[in-house]
């Protein structure tokens, strides 16, 4: 599977902002957008300073949500082509489609540290979906799915750190951290994504 290879903090760094690649690192003052706001490379600080407009204001909003969630230009593209296909605004609809991929699900069960992590989880194939096994990370969960951790696979270290513990979920999903299992209670709608995206912008970079 195709992925990026740059390293996280240095994507964060060139968007300007945290996309929350690194887990709890993120949250500390270890984060390198805390200790170093600029963007990496020898004119680093001289992009800073220049002001983005336009084209380039889109492309980087593009790359922002690309980076955040974890995915290519070609699969990017078509959540945007399914998104137009669809009744609703289109950039709202996007970005519902990629919140419900499985592995950012996964991370926002509190299954995984980052979507990274979770994904890499999905990969190996340590998670069910309504009791069937889906290894497959851009799976789209649907309204009324349960998600849990495979049977088999409760007893391992990283899930018995998380049994019984508290996890914070979007309300649009709910969290059994006794059973290792969580439920898509309801469809992501765009108040539920935190990130801060214009996703406008996005539309207009593909309208052009
Ligand atoms: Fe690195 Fe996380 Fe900070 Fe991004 S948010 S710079 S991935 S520590």
């Amino acid at each position: 599977m195709a992925k990026y290879t740059e390293a996280d903090c240095k994507l964060c760094r060139r968007e300007g902002c945290k996309l929350f690649l690194k887990g709890d690192r993120c949250v500390t003052s270890k984060c390198a957008i805390e200790k170093r706001p600029m963007v990496p490379g020898q004119h680093g600080a001289a992009a800073v300073k220049k002001k983005p407009t336009g084209y380039s204001l889109q492309l980087r909003e593009k790359q922002k949500v690309k980076r955040a969630y974890g995915i290519l230009e070609r699969q990017f593209k078509n959540y945007y082509q399914a998104a137009k296909r669809s009744k609703g605004a289109t950039g709202e609809v996007m970005l519902s489609l990629l919140e419900r991929r499985l592995d950012n699900v996964v991370y926002r069960l509190g299954f995984g540290v980052s979507r990274g992590q979770a994904r890499q989880l999905v990969n190996h194939g340590h998670f069910t979906v309504n009791g069937k096994n889906v290894n497959v990370p851009s799976y789209s969960v649907k309204l009324g799915d349960t998600i849990s951790v495979k049977e088999s696979d409760k007893n391992l270290e990283l899930f018995k750190e998380i049994k019984g513990s508290k996890i914070i979920t979007p309300k649009w999903l709910e969290v059994d951290t006794k059973a290792l299992s969580g439920k898509v209670t309801a469809l992501p709608m765009r108040d539920d994504i935190d990130l801060s995206i214009s996703e406008h912008l996005i539309i207009e970079l593909y309208s052009r």
